[in-house]
């Protein structure tokens, strides 16, 4: 098979690296400037390798539904024809809530041939949230499934009356009343390329994951499509040849970053799997689909672990070259239990949905478990502390600071949709600051040490959650583990730990006692947490992240009588609002 891309790799060293060589590995429009969907289909079609398989569509029965580059651009330009059809104009937003679906591709790649901003939305949300974020967007038109819409959107129709269109993709029947049909559009128009856009044209709207509070609203161009380009190819050395497999949810920034732009940009297959987390389904569908290149998150990791390594090993295959994680902090152990399990570690990258893209990571060669890694070449970090309202760049080795980045990056957000106050803050002398606490190494390596918004400053000492919670996972009978601070009279805060535990323990006193005293003897007195609280799942947002502001709120409020060690504390996901 031949290479969908041309151009050499990128990824030879800071000092070799350069982003005007590597924008020439992009095609660009025929007419001049840049569009995400013409790099992601149509130049592949123009390449000659639109016979090249694009998306394995896994359904919930296994059924399998493959898509060629030159089906993806054909549909794509019936996309973009309706959109314009239906009279979006360059820069209106189009609203996508899907499942994982060949329908989500085709609607992001659509929307940017048409000059839209794409804007994917969780399909956990219930219809507040939903509303929320389509009003903020301001979204023309909306594209969802049937069921979809009239479990979340009907009821809220009305109230949004900048949405002027929605079409859904049937799941039996008719659409439903006062919606389109996906299918019956893309079968009336002809193909249409990508329209004029510049590299700077707003591209995509993606929400954070919320985390640390009201979620904000992430504006980037098409810009973006390079350093997805590039950063694959550093990271996973993504070929044309790879099978890729992204378990990210579809309204997740990693879902369009690293599920759609990242292998379509490098002409790979990817596997595109239609049902929710299973660690059997998942394993058989690494081995069966010869997977190998596999981005996921440390919640499915930790899920899988507690079912054991030797699970893991009796699905083995020899394909699986790299497997990687984003979203949180990975424990040394996790990076360990994959190359047991798996036959290759886990490398843990870094980056967040301002980013756009991938800044750091631990690399095939070139791990360090525990940390995040290092800077991929052409991004520049700094350590960033603030003296008396001044910004000064910490150089030393073992320093701490707050992560910023070089505002040059390709793919840096272009703002907070209606924030230009929070946006202008995100900046400082150049740097994007990121809101992330880090240490690093002499070697230069990145290790996370907490948000800033959740440390835990106890008497003298700054606490990261992140270096207690990786203590305390040492222990057998962790399975997973927030810390917060907790108010105190006399050192302000004190590390607290919720811990919910592996299957074969029983969370009681005697365990609680086993769990500080192991802590203290890790940690040592002043970071060891002083208390344990039991529970029997953490809260987490949507994108499976550990929600500590919430389990701060508890560890502040007085305890329950009728659940003392606040087992009834996380029913599961969180709404994030
Ligand atoms: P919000 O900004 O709404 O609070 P969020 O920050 O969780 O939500 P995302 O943009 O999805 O939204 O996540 C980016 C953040 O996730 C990073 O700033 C960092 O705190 C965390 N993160 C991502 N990758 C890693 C990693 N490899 N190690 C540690 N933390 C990570
Ligand atoms: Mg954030």
């Amino acid at each position: 098979m031949g290479q969908a891309n041309s151009g050499g790799h990128p990824s030879a060293g800071c000092e070799t690296f350069d982003w005007d060589v590597a924008r020439r590995m992009l095609a660009g429009l025929p007419g001049g400037g840049l569009n995400i969907a013409h790099e992601a289909a149509d130049r592949h079609v123009a390449d000659g390798n639109g016979h090249r398989p694009a998306l394995l569509c896994l359904g919930r029965r296994y059924e399998r539904r493959q898509l060629s580059y030159l089906d993806l651009a054909d549909g794509s330009g019936r996309v973009a024809a309706f959109l314009q059809r239906l009279g979006l104009n360059k820069g209106d937003v189009v609203a996508v809530l899907l499942d994982r679906s060949a329908e989500f591709f085709l609607a992001a790649l659509g929307t940017w041939k048409a000059g839209g901003v794409f804007c994917p939305l969780f399909s956990a949300f219930g219809p507040g949230p939903l509303k929320s974020r389509l009003e903020l967007a301001r979204a023309r038109v909306l594209i969802t499934s049937s069921g979809l819409y009239q479990r979340k959107v009907a009821a809220i129709r009305a109230a949004l009356p900048e949405l002027t269109h929605v079409v859904t993709v049937a799941e039996s029947g008719e659409s439903p009343s006062g919606c389109l049909d996906f299918a019956a559009l893309m079968a009336a128009q002809t193909p249409q390329p990508a329209i004029a856009t510049a590299e700077s044209d707003p591209a995509l709207l993606h929400f954070t994951s919320g985390t640390a509070g009201t979620p904000k609203g992430a504006i980037h161009s098409h810009r973006c499509v390079l350093s997805l380009l590039v950063s694959a190819r550093q990271v996973f050395d993504l070929t044309a040849d790879d099978v890729y497999w992204c378990t990210a949810d579809p309204g997740w920034v990693t879902g369009s970053a690293y599920g759609i732009i990242a292998p379509l940009v490098n002409g790979c297959l990817s596997v595109v799997d239609e049902a929710e987390f299973d660690t059997r389904r998942w394993y058989g569908i690494l081995k069966d689909e010869k997977v190998t290149v596999w981005y996921t998150t440390p919640t499915n990791i930790r899920l899988m672990m507690r079912f054991g390594a030797a699970l893991a090993r009796s699905y083995r295959q020899n394909s699986l070259r790299v497997a990687a994680s984003v979203g949180e902090p990975l424990n040394r152990e996790a990076v360990a239990w994959g190359e047991k399990a798996l036959g290759v570690p886990f490398l843990d990258t870094w980056w967040q949905t301002e980013t756009g893209a991938i800044a750091i990571a631990n690399r095939a060669g070139c791990t360090h478990p525990g940390s995040m890694g290092k800077p991929l070449p052409g991004i520049e970090t700094a350590l960033i502390t603030f003296e008396h309202g001044r910004l000064s760049v910490a150089e030393q080795p073992e320093a701490i600071g707050e992560l910023a980045l070089k505002a040059n990056l390709p793919s840096l957000f272009l703002g907070y949709l209606g924030d230009p106050a929070r946006t202008e803050a995100s900046f400082a002398d150049g740097w994007y600051l990121t809101g992330d606490q880090v240490r690093r190494d002499a070697a230069g390596c990145i290790w996370f040490v907490g948000r800033s918004d959740d440390m835990i400053k106890s008497a003298a000492h700054t606490i990261g959650p992140f270096e207690v919670e990786c203590a305390l996972m040492n222990h057998p009978a962790v399975a997973e583990t927030g810390v917060v601070g907790k108010p105190d009279l006399l050192l302000r805060e004190v590390p607290v730990a919720f811990v919910s535990v592996n299957p074969g323990f029983e969370a009681g006193e005697s365990l609680r006692l086993e769990l500080l005293s192991f802590a203290r003897q890790e940690l040592g007195s002043a970071l060891a947490p002083r208390e344990i609280l039991f529970v029997e799942s953490l809260p987490k947002t949507n994108t499976g992240k550990i929600m500590r502001r919430v389990l701060k709120a508890k560890a502040s409020s007085e305890p329950d009588e009728d659940d003392p060690i606040g087992t009834a504390l996380c029913p599961g996901r969180f709404d994030d609002e």
